[in-house]
């Protein structure tokens, strides 16, 4: 049997992405526009493919109707919403415990309440992981957290960020800590709730996500999946709403080395995200994580009694 993979969307409007790097912006009230152009270009690509994928929402976006009615048809398509915090705060790995509590709870219940949904799963912002998220999550009603990214670039990043000084007026504590870095890439249980870690590639353990997939190529990242199916562990595979969007016309703050993945033509970037779907799917059985997440949790509590 082939292992499974999930796929992901972080749903980041533009405010988000600008936010990360420069001045603090605001939701765009009439829609924002990677949530505009980047959900339908999603939906349309899993609809193309026949496959299931998770998109994890800012909630305060969906409190804008357009963003919430786009939500909902992912939900009439199949696909599942998980929450990605409130308000993409970037250090909730480093906020007071009520602040992380505030988002964690909120945001479940703004998702309820504008999509109709309860979500389950969670991804915090920037893979900020602290040993205080998952209990904060299981005491919320959630299922399964996947912000867990197993990388010791983790640390040095988040440095590397404070060094070349972000000009983000917002705290950036993105990655987790030393320990999480060298973590296991196999989900486990903590307490009550499933760690599902991101995927990232073997040796180096970089970022495997859509982003590095548009900038390194095939080869890379068919090999990258051929290790993880041959050991039978699962892929999380997290593509960003810039990875679908034209960012031709737009002034992004982004640092340099990232313009070759973000500032390609979009039709360019959904053609190859479509590719690498595709070869994703000759390694793995790409299921919904919140109905993989239940059987997984069912299977190991059988095993424990
Ligand atoms: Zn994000």
């Amino acid at each position: 049997m082939r292992p499974p993979a999930f796929i992901h969307v972080d749903c980041d409007s533009l405010w988000a992405v600008r936010s990360c790097y420069g001045p603090m912006e605001a939701s765009d009230p009439s829609g924002d526009r990677f949530w505009t152009e980047g959900v339908p270009a999603a939906l349309e690509l899993f609809q193309g493919l026949g496959i299931p994928a998770t998109l994890f929402a800012v909630s305060q976006d969906l409190e804008i109707e357009v963003h919430a009615a786009l939500a909902r048809r992912a939900v009439e398509e199949g696909h599942e919403i998980a929450s990605h915090s409130h308000t993409h705060i970037m250090d909730l790995r480093s906020v007071p415990l009520e602040t992380l509590r505030c988002e964690v709870n909120h945001s479940r219940a703004v998702i309820e309440s504008t999509v109709g949904v309860s979500p389950v799963g969670f991804r915090s912002p920037g893979f900020s992981w602290s040993p205080d998220l998952p209990s904060e999550l299981e005491r919320a009603g959630y299922l399964y957290d996947s912000s867990l990214f197993p990388s010791p670039w983790g640390p040095p990043l988040r440095w590397m960020r404070r060094l070349l000084g972000t000009r983000s007026e917002r705290p950036q504590r993105p990655y987790g800590g030393w320990r999480a870095g060298w973590g296991n890439r196999l989900p486990r249980t903590l307490g009550s709730l499933l760690e599902i870690p991101v995927s990232v590639t073997p040796r180096l353990r970089l970022p495997a996500h859509a982003s590095f997939a548009l900038l390194r190529g095939e080869s890379k990242m068919r090999s990258t999946l051929h290790w993880h199916a041959w050991r039978g562990l699962p892929f999380v595979w997290v593509i960003h709403l810039i990875d679908l969007c034209d960012t031709s016309d737009l002034d992004l703050p982004t640092p340099r080395w990232s313009k070759g993945m973000f500032c390609q033509p979009a039709d360019r970037k959904r053609e190859r995200l479509r590719s690498a779907l595709g070869w994703i799917a000759e390694d793995f059985e790409i299921v919904r994580t919140d109905r993989w997440a239940r059987s997984e949790l069912d299977r190991l509590a059988d095993a424990g009694d």
